[in-house]
């Protein structure tokens, strides 16, 4: 520790979770000009204009929320990123086709301009977003050239395309023709594409083939599913195995309608983790079941997850699923202080999946602080 060292924020005293740079243990986190300047042993941090008391909480890179819907203002479920982002830990989310290419510049200047955390997004293949649902007749607004060249004339926004593939959206007579549009955009644009699955048209056996190494699925633990994304006997489904050998990653998309405990029990057992922790929040899933990203994180941890994974998939993994890793997911020395204090609180919790079945929880994690860019924008 150098006399000369300043810094303008210290999270002092915390137990330090990064993967990415395979650390669990107790260090000071600390900031200057918006940047991680250093990672100190426990009280060796230079003095700072503020400090924050972490001790007994854990200290991770800023979480990371593939799936949310937050064109605020724009359709009827989108939420304010904002203020959940300030509850929750949350320093990225990535809205997941709220805004297709007819709409996105919206998203950028009265959305993602004003958030006080990151906002990035996955384009939806139909050009109009969903800024309704059910989007019955989605596939009449389908366009992959419009899609390609809206995410290269926006990469510092786009991450991805999005496509939503199940009957609700393409209709009965579309079957898998927008996943194979979104999949061909995807590859022309060069990002994933992240596969939404639920009832068919298109069958899991349509669409699933489609993706490659890298894309998504999201909504991995969907109830509806059984039979489909775990076969009778309780084994992952064929098609679910054959994705994950060929590097397709799986998403949790909680919402309101996709986490079955009994699913994602089952796919846990046999190794299927999620490669990635996500909400799918909106305004029918903002107030339960799914919450936020803690609540989210708690339910994998109870199904014994461990809990380094669960940061993992919550951070490190979810920025490198968008290529994003060389900025954010990590507290390495030199990256934005994007910065999640959290609580692991033990007790007796309630746990609701989107089926109205509850599991008691003997452990969850809480946000205390949402540090953005260097800034507290908790209100604690
Ligand atoms: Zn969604």
């Amino acid at each position: 520790m150098a006399d000369t060292a300043r810094a303008d924020l210290v999270i002092a005293g915390g137990t330090v979770i990064d993967p990415a740079q395979k650390l669990h243990e107790a260090r000071d986190v600390v900031i200057a000009d918006g940047k991680i300047t250093e990672l100190t042993s426990p009280g060796e941090a230079p003095s700072a204009s503020r400090d924050l008391d972490a001790r007994g909480l854990l200290v991770t890179p800023g979480l990371i929320d593939l799936h949310t819907h937050v064109y605020e203002h724009v359709g009827a479920v989108n939420i304010d990123a904002s203020s959940l982002a300030a509850r929750s830990g949350t320093t990225t989310m990535v809205d997941a086709g709220s805004a297709g290419a007819a709409i996105f510049d919206g998203f950028r200047h009265y959305v993602a301009a004003r958030a006080r955390c990151r906002l990035l997004a996955l384009l939806n293949i139909s050009v109009i977003g969903a800024v309704a649902s059910p989007m019955a007749g989605y596939g009449r607004f389908v366009d992959p050239t419009a899609t390609a060249e809206t995410v290269d004339a926006n990469r510092d926004l786009i991450v991805g395309v999005k496509v939503l593939g199940s009957r609700i959206q393409v209709g009965e007579d579309n079957t898998d023709q927008p996943v194979w549009h979104a999949h061909a955009a995807a590859r022309a644009a060069g990002v994933p594409l992240m596969l939404h699955i639920g009832d068919p048209p298109p069958t899991l056996t349509q669409s699933i083939p489609i993706l490659d190494q890298g894309d998504l699925i999201t909504h991995c633990y969907k109830g509806q599913l059984v039979g489909r994304l775990v076969d009778r006997d309780g084994n992952p489904a064929v098609v679910l195995q054959e994705a994950r050998e060929r590097g397709v990653l799986m998403d949790v998309g909680h919402g309101s309608g996709s986490y079955h405990w009994g699913v994602a029990r089952q796919l846990c057992g046999h190794g299927y983790w999620p490669d990635t922790i996500s909400t799918d929040v909106h305004a029918g899933s903002i107030n339960g079941p799914a919450y936020d990203m803690p609540t989210t994180m708690s339910k994998l941890l109870h199904l014994g997850m461990p809990l380094d994974e669960v940061i993992r998939a919550s951070t490190l993994r979810p920025a490198q699923a968008i290529g994003w890793d060389d900025r954010i997911g990590s507290l390495e020395v030199g990256r934005t202080a994007d910065v999640a204090v959290l609580a692991q609180e033990g007790g007796s919790f309630p746990l609701t999946d989107t089926f109205q079945q509850t599991e008691t929880a003997t452990r969850r994690l809480v946000a205390r602080h949402t540090i953005v860019g260097g800034e507290v924008i908790s209100a604690s």
